[in-house]
């Protein structure tokens, strides 16, 4: 049986960006994109040009940077915005412009102030603009659940008839129920014949825990797209979970006929990058991708796998490339094996790049003596990170005890200058932060913290997010260390050149 292709549209720099405490610099979510266009996404939706000069960076980012993909950008029905979404994603291999107007009379009267016709008009012209600019458009009715369905039609009519070639039909505030959704979906071919001319798209909210459902009923009633993210992130309960959807598809695709180009190995790598650099954990019991989806704890299903896979598993663990807790590296590995082992993880070195990495992987293969896969790939990503930064920890000593106040002295590179920091205060981490501070001459407030363990075992890798408060805006911070004072330390100082990325600091 040939099985029609779904369209996945990914959305987690987007609305999974706008999650609150979520705050990515250009070059984490370029690494995000990356790694996105490595799982196989049709379309990346990078973010929402207009609405800050960091959002615009992002995207033009990676629409320069990550290839093999199409790149979105949001705009409002407004000329400024589509024309500023375009400038970020033209140089994009296939840019796509995405513009939307609210169609539900309670957006209308409350929000828009708008008529049903003036909707109607500035959807249409908009569209207009954007196709004038962009061979691929995207147009979202918004609030399209609680439309009209006669008056969405029309929007929608209007869209395409102005050059859209893609249509979504959201369910912004999350309140439709599959059977329903389908039936109106359904309604809305009927009422636009020229939506099966185009691409069909859906975007889902979790408010009531419905995403992937009303998703999956979508598809069934003909949609060909769906808007998802990594994780299920999102606006409030956020979106429908891409890697839900994608594993629906697959493993009852005898029974639905829909395939997807998403490479299902990378399913897990991906939700543990986003994650991380998100700072958003994943629940344990999450479907897919949760730490326990594929564990066994009652005998009897134990009992029942060791006898047969199949007789209480649907999925097998592989296929979301959850395998890769296998040791691959020791302290006496060479160059050639790393180099393989990375390529394994599908990043490829050159020469320099090489010798840096070999470098940082003894450093931690001396303290350390099995390195596994994630291990390495989170070695990988904070090397990445680091490159981007223009304030460095060069060392650090704290003193504590039990009978002094803690007395911290830090080195801070910056650009080859060294900076001297030291501080007194009531507990040891905080002393080092105030010695950072010092050195670099901020005031940071911290607002969060959360350290955690890469992988198993006493001599695990720690990694250590923190949210840390310039001049009364939010900048993250995420780093690695063996040693977790030290990841502290880095991850601190991490979150100072995000603010100094965006202004904050001097
Ligand atoms: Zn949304």
């Amino acid at each position: 049986m040939t099985s029609e292709r779904i369209n996945i549209f990914d959305t987690t720099l987007r609305d999974g960006e706008q999650s609150p405490g979520i705050n990515l610099n250009p070059f984490e979510k370029v690494e995000i994109g990356e790694q996105l266009a490595r799982l196989g996404v049709d379309v990346i939706e990078a973010g929402f040009p207009v609405s800050s000069p960091g959002d615009f960076e992002g995207v033009e980012k990676i629409a320069r940077e990550v290839h093999g993909v199409t790149v979105c950008g949001l705009a409002r029905a407004i000329e400024q915005d589509i024309r500023i979404a375009w400038d970020a994603v033209r140089e994009a291999e296939h840019p796509r412009i995405h513009t939307f107007i609210s169609t539900s009379d309670v957006h209308l009267e409350h929000q828009l102030r708008k008529t049903r016709d003036q909707v109607l008009e500035t959807a249409g012209r908009m569209v207009a603009l954007a196709v004038s600019l962009c061979d691929d458009v995207e147009f979202s009715a918004m609030d399209a659940t609680r439309s009209d369905p006669d008056f969405l039609a029309a929007v929608l009519s209007a869209a395409i008839a102005e050059g859209a070639t893609t249509i979504n039909i959201p369910d912004t505030v999350g309140y439709a129920m599959p059977a329903e959704f389908g039936t109106f979906i359904r309604g809305q071919f009927e009422k636009t014949p020229a939506l099966k001319d185009v691409t069909v798209s859906v975007h889902c909210h979790n408010d009531l825990g419905l995403a992937v459902a009303n998703s999956l009923a979508a598809i069934e009633a003909g949609a060909t797209q769906v808007e998802c993210a990594i994780n299920g992130l999102g606006e409030r309960a956020g979106n429908a979970s891409l890697e839900e959807i994608v594993m629906i598809l697959e493993t009852r695709r005898g029974d639905l006929g829909k395939t997807t180009a998403i490479k299902t190995t990378e399913i897990d790598r991906t939700s543990r990058l986003v994650s991380q650099l998100t700072g958003y954990d994943v629940q344990p019991n999450k479907a897919i991708v949760g730490k326990n989806a594929f564990a066994h704890e009652s005998g009897i299903h134990q009992d029942g796998v060791l006898k047969e896979r199949t007789t209480y598993e649907i999925m097998n663990a592989t296929s979301i490339g959850r395998s890769q807790s296998d040791i691959v590296l020791g302290k006496h590995s060479g160059r050639h094996a790393l180099k393989a082992a990375m390529e394994e993880l599908g990043i490829s070195l050159d020469e320099e790049e090489l010798n840096q990495a070999f470098a940082n992987f003894k450093k931690v293969a001396d303290k350390k003596k099995q390195i596994t896969a994630i291990d390495l790939e989170h070695l990988v990503g904070e090397e990445l990170r680091e490159q981007s930064d223009i304030y460095e920890l060069r060392s650090y000593e704290v003193m504590s005890s039990s009978e002094f106040i803690p007395t911290c002295q830090v080195i801070i590179d910056k650009e080859g200058r060294e900076l001297p920091g030291k501080s007194f205060s009531g507990g040891s981490m905080e002393s080092i932060f105030m010695a950072i501070d010092d050195a670099v001459g901020t005031q940071g407030k911290l607002k969060d913290y959360q350290a955690r363990a890469v992988t198993g075992g006493k001599d695990a890798l720690g990694e250590v997010r923190v949210v840390v408060e310039v001049m009364g805006e939010d900048y993250a911070g995420t780093a690695l260390s063996i040693d977790v004072v030290e990841a502290s330390a880095k991850a601190y100082v991490r979150a100072i050149n995000n603010a100094y990325r965006a202004g904050a600091v001097k």
